[in-house]
């Protein structure tokens, strides 16, 4: 079977809760492409050659979640260059046998367009920054700043700019509990599956 569930959306909307969810549901192989960008911006030097020379050691390291390195990661995100080198890979994970979830910013306009769901997930900045605040603490203040400078930037640039696919459904988690978002999700995956 190939079938490739694309979630999309902004640092902090549930993306990779409800991308773990669906895929352990379905039995689905699951890829956290923010990782890749991440992995890339903390292992160093010149961008492009550590897109293309990126390993499973790098995506293993334990630094990567950090508020810095989301940051560092939309940096370099913007080097059409680093993009290039990270399509292949995310393309033959969206199409492998037996099904993929893939959650990022492109998967359902660029990686994959043909998927058979793509969820656009979305909440508020304020909602968002505070569930960063929860996960990582520091300065609130800061971690908002940090919030809307990053999706200014992720929608902003000129490749492969973060925005929902025209057959995205939208899911705004800003007032929903995560279980209720991820079971509207499951719904959304289990009928196309069904039909
Ligand atoms: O999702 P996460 O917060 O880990 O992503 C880190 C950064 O990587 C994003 O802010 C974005 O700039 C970049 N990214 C991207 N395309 C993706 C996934 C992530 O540009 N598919």
């Amino acid at each position: 079977m190939i079938f490739t569930v694309a979630i999309d959306g902004p640092a902090a909307a549930g993306k990779g809760t409800i991308s773990r969810a669906v895929a352990a549901r379905f039995g689905l192989a699951h890829l956290d492409t923010g990782a890749l960008y991440r992995a890339v911006a903390v292992k160093g030097g010149d961008p492009v050659t550590a897109a293309q020379t990126l390993t499973a050691e790098d995506l293993a390291r334990d630094d990567l979640r950090s508020l810095e390195a989301g940051q560092a990661a939309s940096r370099v995100a913007v080097i059409p260059e680093v993009r290039a080198a990270l399509l292949d890979f995310q393309r033959r994970f969206a199409r492998r046998e037996g099904g993929a979830v893939l959650d990022g910013r492109d998967i359902g306009t660029v990686i994959c367009p043909e998927a058979e769901v793509k969820l656009f997930v979305t909440a508020s900045p304020e909602v968002r920054a505070h569930r960063r605040w929860l996960e990582l603490g520091g300065d609130q203040a800061k971690v908002l700043a940090a919030v809307k400078e990053r999706d200014a930037r992720d929608a902003g640039r000129a490749d492969a700019p973060m925005c929902a696919a025209a057959d995205a459904l939208l899911l705004d988690t800003s007032d929903l509990t995560i279980a209720e978002a991820t079971e509207q999700a499951l719904a959304a995956v289990a009928k196309a599956l069904a039909g």
